[in-house]
């Protein structure tokens, strides 16, 4: 079965609602005016309860089924925040905010959800509760995990929740997915290299934290390459290095670092975080200086769980004939804070030969929304079947 019918008649005006997304970009939990248009688009279809302000700027739309007799209450869960990105693409609808953009298609995740929500209210094709989430700051702010706090899986009983995002290198209106681990947990950390400073003439004189930090980086990749199994995944990365001196004469104090681990296992996890603070410890100390840790556990893993998958993946296979198994994702996802509260699913929908994500030019491909509008759709209909 292809795309529902009725997202051929609605697809222009979910278009209109996606380009209007676009030109006014909001961060973070600051998804104010993105809000306030969710909230009322849901009121006027229908919906049985439309709540606002959960998880600070995040909404939540309730649609019962035809029936109710099942019990069942699952949740569909959609990210409103962009990026601060100055947009590149030219488009008629581009940002009219300078700095800020949506450049990880979450216009159109909002777009999809909100079509797929008057589609569900018009037709109630269900038995059971469909739970509708528009969650705010999903980068880097963890706005689902704010949502959790706030209540949400108890508040509204939801028992599942599934989430979707549109893919760039996957051809168009194309699902891929994969059980298990999928998204990687997101860790930072900051070292702060403590030497002592001094003429850059004199070196014996003082401690050179330059020396040290670039002994320390080069370190830090054996993390990676010699402590870790070689069949698992650890990504280390040292993304910054600021020194406290901006001449060429003079030897600074200090060296400050940045940067990332991305892992897939709680192990890999815990094994990166300890190797990277012995090597500060006992790298610093045999150099005669320090170098401090700052280690920042952010989101963490995003496991898809088994049997959800295969829903995710039926429905998918109804929309558009095939679901393709999904790569490894080195990159985050804060949908593993709902995925760790219930479980669920997280699909991939193919945006076609574009700009990556987080990609000045990148731009959400309005020609898929009738196929994630319908996955959402068979999704309720088929996990709740009246
Ligand atoms: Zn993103
Ligand atoms: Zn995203």
């Amino acid at each position: 079965m292809p795309t529902k019918n009725r997202f051929a008649q609605t697809h222009d005006a979910i278009t209109a609602w996606r380009r209007d997304i676009h030109a006014h970009p909001e961060l973070m939990f600051d998804t104010h005016r993105t809000s306030a248009l969710v909230a009322e688009k849901l009121r006027a279809f229908g919906c049985d309860e439309v709540v606002t302000g959960i998880g600070r700027t995040g909404v939540v739309g309730v649609i019962r089924g035809r029936r109710c007799g099942s019990g069942k209450v699952i949740a569909l869960r959609a990210d409103m925040d962009a990026l601060p990105i100055l947009e590149a693409t030219g488009a008629p609808y581009a940002s009219t905010v300078p700095g800020a953009m949506h450049a990880c298609g979450h216009d159109g995740h909002t777009a999809m959800l909100l079509g797929a929500a008057q589609y569900i209210a018009e037709t109630r094709n269900f038995d059971g509760t469909a739970v509708v989430i528009f969650q705010p700051a999903e980068e880097g702010g963890g706005g689902a995990k704010v949502m959790c706090d706030d209540g949400l899986m108890q508040r509204f009983g939801i028992q599942e929740v599934y989430g979707l995002h549109n893919w760039p290198g996957l051809p168009v209106g194309s699902f891929a997915i994969r059980p298990g681990p999928f998204f990687a947990a997101t860790d930072e950390f900051q070292i702060s290299v403590q030497g002592s400073g001094g003429h850059a003439a004199k070196p014996h004189e003082g401690v050179d934290p330059v020396v040290m930090a670039a002994q320390l980086i080069t370190a830090i990749q054996t993390i990676s390459s010699r402590n870790a199994d070689p069949t698992e995944q650890l990504v280390v990365s040292v993304t910054s290095i600021e020194s406290s001196s901006t001449a060429m004469n003079v030897i600074p104090g200090s060296v400050h670092l940045k940067g990332t681990i991305r892992t897939l296992k709680p192990a890999m996890r815990d094994l990166a975080e300890t190797r990277l603070r012995a090597l500060c410890i006992h790298l610093g100390a045999a150099m005669g200086g320090s170098a401090e840790l700052e280690y920042q556990r952010n989101y963490p893993v995003m496991v898809n769980h088994v049997e959800q998958t295969e829903f995710a993946a039926d429905a998918a296979r109804a929309v558009s004939g095939d679901c393709a198994d999904a790569p490894l994702v080195m990159g985050g996802e804060d949908f593993a804070y709902m995925l760790e509260e219930r479980p669920g699913a997280y699909i991939l929908l193919g945006n076609g030969d574009t700009a990556p994500v987080h990609n000045a030019e990148y731009d959400f491909d309005d020609s898929i929304i009738p196929s994630g509008c319908s996955w959402w759709a068979e999704l309720v209909e088929r996990r709740m079947p009246v």
